[in-house]
């Protein structure tokens, strides 16, 4: 048994099915996880010290690459100075006003610990603001583990709602109503229907937890019309797209102005940070200046605020260009791996691309959940086992994302072109 099994056998004894979150654990895959020891720049290393080019990058926080040095030299600084206070502190300030002064709807933000207590609070406070409780969200959005967000569609388009996890109550899943993403008409009935219980729309604006599902412009338009019209809050959940797609996520690229957005991931610079952000009125509703409760211990940590800090400062206009660029000489050498592998195996695979997201697929013109072959997961498995063993590390999932960062660079591209046809 190697190495990587044995600890794996090790893990399963005293971790539910061996891993901290579901998506780590290889689930219908012949291999069992690569333990991870080290990481720099592109590449991850595995406790036999096989190296592999990371596309997974801690799945979306790592823009700049594993391991970037300013970021690392803050950490340093950052540690001498202790790991946590619980304390108001400068740091979070520094990081709090370098993105308002970028974001123009943002007047205020408070800084939590990962995506999923972002959009918790964002959704209480959706409530908070409006008075109403019915949340509208989108299958094939993820929004993070917090109990409302574990809902999958009924029957009908918006009736009746059922929770997707055991442990989630009925009379929580009844607040949540679950819609197709791209249907506009599904929307309009559903605001008809509704129209005065609905706190707030929840979106992914780019989708990128079931596949890529990319949204057309008149349909995300419409969120922010209707909601105007019904009283309802737009809240653009970020937590991927957010610094990722520009510096101001989906709503500088589609100049819409959400109500709120929540942010996680590269706001932490791989450190655990996630945060609400909004005009100082709706964020002033929030504890201690509102009736609104949110709280926590470890919140805007100074270790987190400063590598939060340090990744920002990097992402200037020409990052997101050299970014696009490497991109796009990646998602060129994949696709002539696609097309002309082991005589077209995999040719029927499409990559669907935004800007440094990427998603291999069965077909193309996916636009929801609904669109996605069957096919996916033995597809995807088949070719990701492969790939493994040429040295290339997808997130082991046919829904998940891959993620392109500033590490991946020319020679990069050159090293994955070597692998994947070695
Ligand atoms: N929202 C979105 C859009 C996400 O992609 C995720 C995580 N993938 C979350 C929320 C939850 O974030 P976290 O895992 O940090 O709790």
């Amino acid at each position: 048994m190697n190495k990587q099994n044995e600890l794996f056998e090790i893990s399963k004894k005293i971790v539910p099915g061996g891993v901290h979150s579901p998506v780590r654990s290889f689930k219908g895959m012949t291999m069992t996880p690569r333990f991870i020891e080290r990481t720099d720049g592109a590449y991850a290393y595995d406790v036999e010290n096989e190296s592999y080019i990371d596309f997974c990058m801690s799945f979306g926080p790592l823009i700049l690459g594993h391991r970037d040095r300013d970021v690392e030299n803050e950490l340093k600084k950052a540690l001498e100075r202790g790991w946590s206070y619980g304390a108001c502190e400068p740091y979070s300030l520094k990081l709090a006003q370098f993105i308002i002064e970028r974001i123009p709807f943002i007047e205020q933000i408070r800084f939590v610990n990962s995506g999923t207590e972002a959009v918790m609070t964002a959704i209480r406070l959706a409530r908070g603001h409006t008075k109403r409780n019915t949340i509208v969200k989108f299958s094939g959005c993820y929004h993070g583990h917090t109990d409302s967000m574990l809902i999958k569609a009924g029957s009908g388009l918006a009736g009746t709602t059922e929770a997707s996890s055991s442990g989630v109550p009925a009379s929580v899943a009844n607040d949540t109503l679950v819609l197709e993403l791209n249907v506009l008409v599904a929307l309009e009935d559903c605001f008809r229907t509704h129209s005065t219980n609905i706190a707030a729309i929840i979106v992914e604006p780019l989708p990128a937890n079931n596949g890529l599902l990319i949204q057309s412009s008149e349909f995300l338009h419409a969120l922010r019309r209707l909601s105007k019209e019904h009283g309802a809050l737009l809240i653009f959940d970020e937590v991927i797209s957010g610094f990722r797609i520009g510096f101001g996520g989906m709503s500088e690229k589609t100049g819409i102005t959400p109500d709120i957005v929540t942010y996680g991931k590269i706001i932490g610079g791989g450190l655990p940070v996630g945060a609400i952000a909004s005009t100082r009125k709706i964020m002033e509703e929030l504890a201690p200046v509102g009736n609104v409760y949110q709280a926590g211990t470890l919140s805007a940590n100074p270790l987190a605020m400063s590598a939060g800090l340090a990744t920002l400062q990097k992402l200037t206009p020409e990052a997101y260009k050299k970014l696009d660029n490497y991109s796009d000489n990646i998602y060129n050498v994949f696709r002539e791996w696609l097309r002309d592998f082991d005589k077209g195996r995999f040719k029927d695979i499409e990559l669907i691309t935004h800007n440094s997201l990427f998603w291999f697929a069965p077909k193309n013109n996916i636009h929801s959940l609904k669109d996605i072959p069957s096919t996916l997961t033995k597809r995807f498995n088949e070719m990701f086992e492969i790939l493994l063993n040429k040295g290339i590390y997808l997130a082991p999932n046919a829904y998940e994302v891959g993620f392109i960062s500033l590490a991946h660079d020319e020679k990069v591209a050159e090293e994955l072109e070597r692998r994947l046809w070695s």
